[in-house]
């Protein structure tokens, strides 16, 4: 059913329409996050998520502290340790269109004195970890969870090849990324599930996150698993002061990266890497569903902070959906 234009609404039926928002988007989240299984398409839950950020931009005293819009992701799975992120893990605000993506680089440079650039990322469709380090050496692994509070998958991070249990120096920190499943290991992965009468994944982000949050570990083992790190608790123990120099210094510290990065020093740039991964988006071994902008100096990201639930430095651009999306009636709840 169409929805009423905004400014029709009074604050009642803006509440009102709210509440069922909320309801049917939080459950929606549930079998997303928790159960690795969507019920609907990412456009379906971006469309309605997006109507309800209108809503409430409109009218402020509608927000409760429920809403999706205050939240980031899931809650710990049953039989995980859970860890505390004092840096809490966070998730991206986004956008569809050049329009509200220049809107964005207009409102950031309102607040920036200087001059700066963006690191064009790819949006990887996976899900996020964070990695500890002491001394150089792996301690410790997790999801992001709701944010500050994640599952302890140290274990299963143990069985993925691209993640390194030693760094090139012996740094203290604490690296995040994304664990992804690449789109072959996905699609054998549904082959081999389907042939054996088990239920399939909808899509190559929920197959890693069931892989991942597994309390099997052998399992997650056999899943080809792997990941790209693009980002870090504090970035002080590093020499790195750029987003883009970090990608460089990760690698030489021996962590996957993405290698199609690129500092943008003009909006024109950003459109044009935008449009050059839209087109390669089908030849890519990974999925991805957007680009991320980044301002480039950690110093300002820094600065800048977030709000509670999205950095005020970054934001995602996403792309349309998919062109061939698994039918969501021929997944069951799986992991
Ligand atoms: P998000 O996935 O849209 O964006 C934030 C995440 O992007 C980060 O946490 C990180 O994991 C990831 N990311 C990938 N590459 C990155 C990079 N280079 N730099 C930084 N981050 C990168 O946000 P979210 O809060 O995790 O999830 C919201 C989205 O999930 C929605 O927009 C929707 O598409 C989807 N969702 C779908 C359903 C459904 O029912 N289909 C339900 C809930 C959420």
């Amino acid at each position: 059913m169409a929805k009423q234009p905004i400014e029709s609404l009074t604050a009642t039926t803006a509440a009102t329409e709210a509440v069922a928002l909320r309801a049917e988007l939080n459950q929606w989240r549930r079998y997303y996050y928790d159960n690795d299984a969507p019920k609907v398409e990412d456009d379906v839950y971006d469309r309605e998520y997006a109507r309800l950020v209108a809503l409430e931009g409109a009218f402020p005293t509608i927000v409760t502290p429920d809403s999706p819009t205050q939240l980031v992701g899931g809650t710990v799975k049953a039989g995980f340790t859970k860890v505390q992120h004092d840096i809490p893990m966070l998730s991206l605000g986004d956008v569809f269109s050049h329009e509200e993506l220049q809107e964005f680089d207009d409102r950031l440079r309102q607040n920036v004195d200087d001059p700066f650039d963006y690191n064009c990322e790819l949006k990887i469709d996976g899900l996020a970890l964070s990695l500890r380090y002491e001394n150089g050496r792996l301690i410790q692994g997790s999801t992001r969870g709701n944010g500050t509070i994640g599952e302890d998958i140290t274990q299963n991070i143990m069985t993925i090849a691209s993640i390194p249990h030693e760094l090139k120096r012996p740094l203290t920190v604490e690296v995040r990324g994304e664990c992804y499943m690449p789109k072959a290991a996905f699609a054998a992965l549904n082959e081999r599930r389907e042939a054996a009468g088990e239920p399939i994944f909808a899509n190559p982000r929920n197959a890693a996150a069931g892989s991942l949050r597994q309390l099997d570990t052998k399992v997650t083992a056999e899943r080809q698993l792997s990941t790209f790190m693009y980002n870090v608790a504090d970035y002080a123990p590093l020499t790195a002061r750029t987003q883009s120099d970090m990608l460089e210094e990760f690698a030489d510290l021996g962590f996957a990266i993405n290698p199609d990065f690129k500092v943008a020093h003009s909006m024109t740039d950003v459109f044009s890497y935008i449009d050059h991964y839209q087109n390669e988006r089908p030849n890519l071994a990974y999925g991805i569903d957007g680009i991320v902008i980044k301002a480039n100096p950690l110093p300002l990201q820094r600065s800048l902070g977030a709000t509670v639930k999205v950095p005020r430095w970054a934001i995602a651009f996403k792309f349309p959906p998919d062109e061939q999306p698994t039918l969501l009636e021929d997944v069951e709840w799986t992991v």
